[in-house]
């Protein structure tokens, strides 16, 4: 059940509030058809994420990483962006929040019209050569074996791996971002992944208040002022309906 009372409140906060940042997970996309990792129907059920997300998969097993991430970029070609990415980029137009975080690596933010989208986790979208440099389009990672830079070294998908470093770009964007909110809403992440799982509490810390969407309970839920529990889209429209109605 969705609580509207408690609806009601998130509405007078997102009103209240000068600097409002969304932080997003993999549950903000599993109404557009991408599974999630941790879920009870996620990706992670069948493997060990630690083991084949990882940059020691991509070097001591290239065959079963690489057709990991085809198989993600097959399900990525057939998805797009549901009701709830197309709000968050109109609440953005709108200056009803400030910024996205988020640790999807689907460009589905993008692909909605959202502009300050904060990428922490990379993209699914490029590949890149950890030797020279080059960056590619996901396309090089499509067809079988393992894919090669022209030159000559193996290429890696543009998301961050299990045993890499967030980029530090985002890293300071999302630091500045978070003590900057005055409202922090975190949808559809299990707040497991660290350190992205830092900027949340950072944000609460420096006084904003935390607001967290998701279907199941989360491992921060009682750190929050407020939690609703539902699907993302589901919510973000319901709460679109109570700020356009100005009730
Ligand atoms: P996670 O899989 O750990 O957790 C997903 C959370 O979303 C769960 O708590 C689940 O209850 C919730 N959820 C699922 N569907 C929902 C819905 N419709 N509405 C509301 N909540 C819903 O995901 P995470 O916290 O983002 O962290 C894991 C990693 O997953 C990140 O590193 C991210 O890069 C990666 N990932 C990204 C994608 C993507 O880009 N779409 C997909 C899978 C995994």
């Amino acid at each position: 059940m969705q609580d509207t009372g408690k609806l009601k409140k998130l509405v007078d906060w997102m009103r209240e509030s000068t600097h409002t940042v969304i932080f997003t997970g993999a549950g903000m996309s599993t109404e557009a058809g991408l599974p999630d990792f941790r879920s009870k129907t996620g990706l992670w059920k069948a493997k060990d994420p630690r083991k084949l997300a990882s940059i020691e998969a991509m070097y001591k097993n290239p065959e079963e990483f690489y057709e990991f991430y085809r198989m993600r970029l097959a399900t990525l070609g057939e998805a797009n962006p549901h009701q709830g990415h197309k709000i968050l980029a109109d609440w953005e137009k709108r200056r009803i929040i400030q910024a996205i975080i988020t640790q999807n690596v689907d460009g589905l933010h993008h692909r909605a019209g959202s502009n300050r989208v904060i990428e922490l986790h990379g993209t699914l979208r490029e590949a890149l050569c950890l030797k020279c440099k080059k960056v590619y389009g996901s396309q090089v990672l499509e067809g079988g074996g393992i894919p090669r830079c022209e030159c000559g070294n193996m290429l890696k998908p543009g998301v961050i791996l299990f045993g890499e470093m967030l980029p530090q770009d985002a890293l300071y964007q999302a630091d500045l971002e978070s003590r900057r909110s005055h409202l922090f809403i975190v949808i559809g992440s299990s707040l497991e992944v660290s350190p992205a799982n830092y900027f949340p509490l950072q944000a609460r810390d420096t006084g904003a208040k935390l607001v967290i969407i998701n279907m199941e309970t989360t491992i921060m839920d009682e750190q929050a002022d407020l939690v609703v529990r539902g699907k993302a889209g589901e919510v973000l429209v319901k709460v679109d309906d109570l700020l356009k109605n100005n009730l």
